[in-house]
């Protein structure tokens, strides 16, 4: 297992990797003090988890996140400072996995990264659901509707796959914040709403007008079985 950190501060940057070293001795860490080189280490040491700054010195961690999603899938938790909704929302829009605020709990960063890394490997062991066109690759990351393709996060492919596996079912909102964050933390309904907009845009003809993920306002979404 390799643990990526960006970080331009170097008291937070030894901080999270002590906290990575506690819970996983044997992981190997890699640590960038920049934008660029978080990017190009991302590519080059193909990390199985990124944990990412949003204030950087050269280009920004929006920046940096838009960048490494062109060529991969990696799980990636944002660390900010910044806890303002609009920032978080444009994080997960432009598809981080998670967000931690700074200053940060120890065990808060742990349980988010523990929580990442368990359901991804959970779902990877497990068949993938599919219903009619709609179905997975050979991985989460990849999924099919008819014969077009997409690439999808480790967490749009976890939700998608939840309400896959139940399709013709509502799946309420708190449901998918289970199989997102686990029963210790919680994010917000907000955060849910992203991905699903997320997956939308991905895997909807019309994203605006969806035919595939349909919203049961209050209560969650479903997916339907073609009749
Ligand atoms: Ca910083």
């Amino acid at each position: 297992m390799k643990f990526q950190i960006v970080e331009d501060n170097p008291q937070i940057a030894d901080a999270v990797s002590m906290a990575l070293e506690m819970r996983w001795p044997e992981a190997a860490l890699v640590v960038a003090n920049n934008g660029e080189k978080a990017i190009k280490m991302a590519e080059q040491e193909k990390p199985d988890l990124i944990i990412l700054d949003l204030g950087l010195p050269d280009i920004d961690g929006f920046e940096v996140l838009k960048e490494i999603r062109f060529f991969s899938n990696v799980p990636i938790i944002i660390l900010t400072v910044r806890d303002e909704e609009s920032d978080i929302v444009k994080c997960l829009e432009r598809g981080a996995d998670d967000y931690v605020t700074k200053p940060f709990r120890q065990l808060e960063l742990m349980s988010r990264v523990q929580a990442i890394m368990r359901r991804h490997h959970l779902v990877s062991s497990q068949v993938l659901p599919s219903c009619e066109t709609l179905h997975f690759g050979q991985s989460i990351h990849v999924f099919f509707v008819g014969k077009t393709r997409v690439s999808l996060t480790s967490t749009e492919g976890i939700i998608l796959s939840h309400l896959l596996r139940n399709a013709g079912k509502v799946v309420s909102l708190s449901s998918l914040s289970e199989v997102v964050w686990g029963d210790n933390y919680s994010g917000s309904n907000e955060a849910i709403r992203v991905y699903i907009r997320r997956i939308r845009k991905k895997i909807e003809a019309t994203p605006d007008n969806p035919s595939i993920i349909i919203t049961h306002p209050g209560i969650g979404y479903s997916i339907q079985k073609p009749r």
